[in-house]
């Protein structure tokens, strides 16, 4: 509201005064009033407000610049979520500096590594970092048991079995743990979650095979739809219509999936057109369910591709557009929708939380997965020339 009312300023001011991003700058020593930029942790959230955040826009391929689909949506109520946590996303999430234990609900929209290849990160590193309690994991049914979230997430933990296991060593279990909710991908606009005056609903999405959904969000009387891979479909038409946000993914153009993507003419056009959806598509998607804001994503957004997306997207739809890419950050209430990005530190900590942390395991509870073997390879000059430091934080701190 702020920002907009200073957008008008400038319209009415602007020959006469010396513009900072965002706001007016009275003096050599004054401070800008406003930028277009978000500091993470450094606004609370009004309680019928709903803070979305990019933290992945890219391709299964990596890229320093856009990492894979991660959005995080905050609410005034103090609930956080994350839909979808793409590989190379925990960076951008791990820079807004919120505590783990905030971080523990995830629903996936379907089971590609782009779009849950960083559970890996949040798992393990949130169980480094300060989460006191297990994940939580949403996400759909398949065709066949094997191709669904629960067999996913279980064989997911037989994979990192190693990391676990010595992990369990000298750290609580528990926050190890994942749960998993498994709900029907063919269910039409079925709630999935509803908790403290928020519903999430899923939807089928028609992608690569069975089981992608999307998800439609609802709380204070906004809504916001976070649409996974989907070739555009009837589900989406319907239950979309009316959203506050309505995200989509618009893929590259078939041309720029051979010249970038190194695609066959043959593969691009099947990628582009059948298995995602072109800009022209997402144009009449939005133009048929008229959002007050849209938003594509899933697409590197440099140059060389943003033009031809966006000339797409604008045959077939003239209203509120953001083409994505990571540190977005949409500010959503029933009388504004402020876009601004993300200042953060690459350097990041994690924050600790509220929570008591659990207790270790009991000396002897859990077996040593280092064996008298390896034990025996010790290095003891090693050994000595850290004593001295080692004798001093264990009296510094009553350890035994
Ligand atoms: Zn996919
Ligand atoms: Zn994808």
């Amino acid at each position: 509201m702020i920002i907009r009312f200073l957008m008008l300023a400038v319209g009415l001011f602007a020959p006469t005064i010396v513009w900072a991003a965002g706001g007016v700058v009275q003096s050599p020593t004054g401070v800008a009033p406003e930028r277009y930029v978000y500091y993470p942790g450094t606004e609370e959230l009004a309680k019928d407000e709903i803070r979305l955040i990019a933290c992945g826009t890219g391709l299964p391929a990596a890229r320093r610049d856009q990492a894979a689909t991660c959005w995080l949506i905050e609410l005034g109520n103090g609930d956080k979520f994350l839909f979808d946590v793409g590989t190379g996303s925990m960076a951008n999430l791990a820079a807004l500096m919120i505590p783990y234990d905030f971080l523990d609900k995830v629903f996936l929209t379907h089971l590609h590594t782009d779009h849950w290849g960083d559970l890996s990160t949040l798992w393990a590193g949130g169980w480094t970092a300060g989460r006191t309690r297990p994940l939580q994991v949403w996400g759909p049914s398949g065709q066949t048991p094997d191709m669904g979230t629960a067999y996913a997430i279980e064989h997911f933990l037989k994979a990192f079995n190693w990391d676990a296991r010595t992990r369990n060593f000298v750290l609580s279990a528990e926050p190890g743990k994942i749960s998993v909710k498994e709900f029907d991908y063919k269910a039409v606009n079925a709630v999935v979650y509803q908790e403290n005056g928020v519903t999430i609903r899923s939807i089928p999405a028609i992608h690569a095979g069975d089981g992608p959904v999307s998800f439609i969000l609802e709380y204070a009387g906004l809504k916001v739809v976070i649409g996974g891979d989907t070739f555009p479909n009837r589900w989406f038409i319907e239950y979309a219509t009316g959203a506050d946000i309505a995200i989509h993914e618009t893929f590259l153009t078939p041309p720029d999936l051979v010249k970038f993507y190194g695609q066959s003419p043959g593969q691009a056009i099947i990628v582009g057109t059948m298995i995602h959806t072109s800009p022209q598509a997402f144009g009449k998607v939005m133009s048929t369910i008229k959002p007050r804001h849209a938003i594509g994503y899933h697409f590197f957004n440099e140059q060389n591709t943003h033009d031809n997306i966006m000339q797409g997207v604008r045959s077939t739809y003239s209203g509120p557009l953001s083409l994505a890419v990571d540190d977005m950050v949409w500010n959503i209430t029933k009388d504004w929708i402020v876009e601004r990005m993300i200042v953060s530190p690459d350097q990041a900590w994690g924050v600790v939380g509220p929570n008591k942390p659990p207790a270790p395991p009991a000396p002897g509870s859990v077996p040593n997965p280092i064996s008298d073997f390896i034990k025996a390879g010790r290095w003891l000059p090693a050994e000595e020339a850290q004593a001295p430091m080692v004798d001093k934080f264990k009296k510094d701190n009553d350890l035994k």
